[in-house]
């Protein structure tokens, strides 16, 4: 027999699988729900019970695509008849792996040079910060390796980028943050700005702080910020008016790399290809996941810029081979993978359809939310969105935690069909849906959210 029933699936998954971000006992137990999912399509995914569900969040951000593209299925299908693996250690390469690094360089925004691949956003987040330290080191300035990350940003969950994550959730009784991390202000306007002050203002209040931690530091001690272009598991929110260009003006003065995390806004999610491109922002190493495959196969990249790569390969001859690197850094069907979904999100414009559909999103979502007595804020960008539920809008004060308030909402939301995320932080409602989503299913999910959302009120 080569097929279990639903059952046996869900008792054996009970008894021997470690679930990430899952309640153990209560899995372990069967006190929670366990989802056996099946198959999807489009938007849509269905579970062994035969329920269907539209996925608003893209599995999680990043089906991009949407499920179920057989062109995909059979790029990869052909590559593995043909060669499945070689690694890409002291120079090999494939075809695919070629393609894919020169496309990379050409379409990624600012001046980049080369393209080092792993396989999730934590351990490309991992070697941009090992190059930072390897370049300062190169450069002859060992004491400049601390890295300024922010609250309630989201950079993975590994070691160091654990410790970049700005989430206590992520970091209590795990032994993180380790040292050399720093913390500095979340850009949310809604939250953070004190009385009259204008999105600009405290874009540039947040960029003086930048300024006062570094200089407290010692400019000397500080190798890079990292940030994502819009903040993503932190709670969905895109930046205030003017904080790149500001927070971009204090790392140039002090010769801090800013590293963009674009490992949900890469490949369309804020309707541009990049997030970079969406707000100005030139940065020196560039994270990227998710949406380079569409999930399809795990691949992950860092793209590191010129400025930074002709230090490295300078000091090559002298200090040895670039001694970094995984198993399947490069893996032969993962950029096989990687260059199919490319060849659609180019063809079918997906930037494009994320910033018709997504303005689409964005108006149907305010026209739903706004002014109901629970909602603080409605705010996104692109195919990314969320809904900021508050005990009392006027005085802005949050629910109780333990009412949790954002996770009853999305159950509501669940058991009428669709998938959104209770975000970590705070009662929040994200969206990411799968950019090919069209507007009906938008219309669709909005309104299946605000029913959820005047259930639970
Ligand atoms: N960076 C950002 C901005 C992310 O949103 C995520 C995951 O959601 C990561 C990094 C970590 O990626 P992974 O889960 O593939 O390790």
């Amino acid at each position: 027999r080569n097929s279990l029933d639903l059952d046996e699936v869900i008792a054996l998954d009970r008894a021997a699988t470690l679930h990430p971000f899952t309640s153990l006992h209560g899995h372990a137990h069967g006190t929670a729900e366990t989802t056996v999912v099946e198959t999807a399509k489009g938007s849509r995914i269905r579970d062994g019970a035969g329920r269907e569900f539209i996925d608003g969040f893209a599995g999680l951000y990043c089906v991009n695509i949407g499920y179920g593209r057989t062109e995909v299925a059979e790029a990869i299908s052909a590559q593995a008849h043909k060669l499945a693996y070689y690694h890409s250690y002291a120079g090999h390469t494939t075809e695919q792996l070629a393609r894919l690094s020169g496309r990379l360089v050409a379409m990624a925004p600012g001046k980049m040079s080369k393209v080092f691949y792993g396989l999730s956003g934590s351990d490309a987040n991992e070697t941009n910060a090992k190059i930072v330290w390897y370049y300062n080191n190169l450069r002859g300035l060992p004491a400049k390796k601390k890295i300024i990350a922010r609250e309630r940003g989201y950079h993975g969950s590994s070691v160091v980028s654990g410790s970049m994550t700005g989430l206590s959730f992520y970091h209590d009784h795990m032994d993180l943050p380790r040292p050399g991390i720093l913390r500095t202000g979340v850009p949310h306007h809604y939250w953070g700005a004190e009385a009259g002050e204008s999105e600009e203002q405290f874009s540039l209040r947040r960029a003086r702080e930048l300024d006062e931690l570094i200089l407290c530091e010692g400019p000397e001690t500080v190798g890079a910020f990292i940030g994502e272009p819009v903040l993503g598991t932190g709670g969905i929110t895109p930046p205030p008016m003017g904080y790149w260009p500001a927070i971009q003006e204090v790392l140039r003065k002090h010769d801090v790399l800013l590293i963009a995390d674009e490992v949900i806004t890469g490949f369309g999610r804020t309707g541009a290809m990049f997030g970079c491109d969406m707000y100005g922002i030139e940065p020196d190493l560039i994270t990227i996941a998710k949406g380079i495959t569409s999930a399809y196969v795990p691949l992950s990249a860092s793209i590191v810029g010129a400025r930074v790569y002709e230090v490295m390969e300078n000091a090559s001859e002298k200090v040895g081979a670039f001694a970094h690197g995984y198993t399947y850094s490069g893996h032969t069907l993962a950029v096989a993978a990687a260059n199919a979904v490319l060849d659609i999100v180019e063809r079918e414009d997906i930037p494009g359809q994320a910033k018709t559909t997504g303005a689409h999103l964005q108006k149907t979502l305010h026209r739903a939310f706004d002014g109901l007595p629970i909602v603080g804020e409605v705010r996104g960008v692109g195919m990314m969105a969320a809904i900021e539920f508050v005990a009392d809008p006027a005085a802005r004060t949050r629910f109780a935690p333990e009412l949790k308030v954002g996770a009853r909402i999305a159950q509501a939301a669940r058991d009428r069909g669709l998938i959104v995320r209770a975000m970590p932080h705070g009662d929040i409602m994200g969206f990411s849906p799968p950019l090919v989503m069209s507007s009906q299913e938008v219309d669709e999910m909005v309104a299946i959210a605000a029913d959820a959302t005047r259930h639970v009120m």
